[in-house]
């Protein structure tokens, strides 16, 4: 099966709509409501080893007027420790995703940075292609989620991700538990069983705690073959519903995949773009609108974290009020009280 070189980036993924409790909700409605944003999201480092053709974080729109990635400054050593805290005191998230380029270049800083943020409460959601070995000593770190991402089965995967191969990922996750997450594209649904093969593999790998789907989701003018028709999200959302029973590590909740049927129309009406703070390497440029930056199509979006909060935001507090409507009337107040 041939994958076409098109943005599958690993780095744009975020679980913590997918299983947001409901004390979780009050406690983002805390904070949005003090005028702040509950969530962060960090690309820690501009820089990769890997070379994943067409992903999105070095597509030049990726930044719009900043520029493109590489050419951001990059903070390392005692700059990047110090920046990072400074916006975690700032910013006072519930949940922090550390993306890249590469978190894992950064992984010295990251020894010091990562037991300092949970100690602060900060639950972390790391994601990484774990084309290098990830410290051991991280697997005891709790409120620590470590996600690898892995583009398919190997003969796509091990093309487009070297050198981080199944070979190798297999290397870097020893002993840890992990979260798998893939990126579906339409080359994946057109083949019988793909899923199934894939969920098979990484159910048996004793390393793996859980499986995450997000699907993909193209930028407006993109015409590429991964770009997935309406009837391919129906037919995933059915493949992956049956597909829980007999791999329970798949940990795709229902209103994940309804939200993946239904979602949001901009990012305006993107509750978790709306709150969620998206930084770059230079810990200064915001990624707008969203993580993904550039101009995606939201009414296309496959992100499960945006998904996950789209159905949330239909739950209706105490049977009447949708959340997203508290959240919306939320953040008019929060913005007002910052303001004053
Ligand atoms: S591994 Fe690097 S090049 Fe590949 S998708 Fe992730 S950030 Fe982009
Ligand atoms: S719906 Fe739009 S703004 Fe929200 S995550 Fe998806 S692409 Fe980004």
């Amino acid at each position: 099966m041939a994958v076409s070189p098109k943005k599958l980036g690993h780095r744009a993924i975020a679980g913590q709509g997918a299983r947001m409790k409901r004390s979780d909700v009050f406690r983002a409605w805390g904070k949005i409501l003090r005028g702040r944003k509950p969530f962060l999201s960090l690309e820690i480092t501009r820089e990769c080893p890997l070379r994943c053709p067409g992903c999105y974080a070095y597509e030049p729109e990726h930044l719009g007027a900043a520029g493109p990635l590489r050419q951001l400054a990059d903070l390392a050593n005692e700059a990047l420790i110090a920046g990072v805290l400074s916006l975690v005191r700032r910013f006072r998230p519930l949940h922090l995703s550390i993306v890249g380029g590469e978190p894992l270049v950064r992984y010295r800083e990251l020894d010091f940075l990562l037991p300092k943020i949970l100690g602060m409460g900060v639950e972390v959601q790391l994601v990484t292609s774990a084309v290098r070995r990830i410290p051991l000593p991280w697997r005891d770190l709790p409120n620590l989620h470590i996600v690898v991402s892995v583009d398919g089965l190997p003969p796509e995967h091990d093309v487009r991700r070297a050198p981080a191969t199944y070979e190798r990922i297999l290397k870097s996750i020893a002993g840890h538990r992990i979260i798998v997450h893939c990126t579906i594209t339409r080359q994946q649904v057109q083949r019988p069983g793909y899923f199934s093969e894939f969920a098979a593999f990484w159910s048996g790998q004793e390393e793996v705690r859980k499986i995450w789907f997000s699907l993909f989701t193209p930028q407006q003018g993109d015409h590429s073959a991964e770009r997935l028709s309406p009837q391919d999200r129906v037919t995933i959302v059915a493949a992956l519903a049956n597909l829980r029973a007999r791999f329970p590590k798949i940990d795709m909740p229902q209103a994940v995949l309804e939200g993946f049927l239904h979602p949001p129309a901009s990012p305006q009406e993107c509750v978790f773009a709306q709150t969620t703070a998206c930084l770059s390497a230079d810990l200064a440029t915001r990624v707008e609108p969203c993580q993904f930056g550039g101009d995606p199509v939201c009414a296309e979006c496959g992100c499960m974290a945006s998904a996950g909060f789209a159905s949330i935001a239909k739950y209706k507090l105490a049977g009447v009020v949708p959340v997203s409507g508290i959240f919306a009337f939320s953040k008019d107040i929060g913005r007002h009280f910052k303001a004053a």
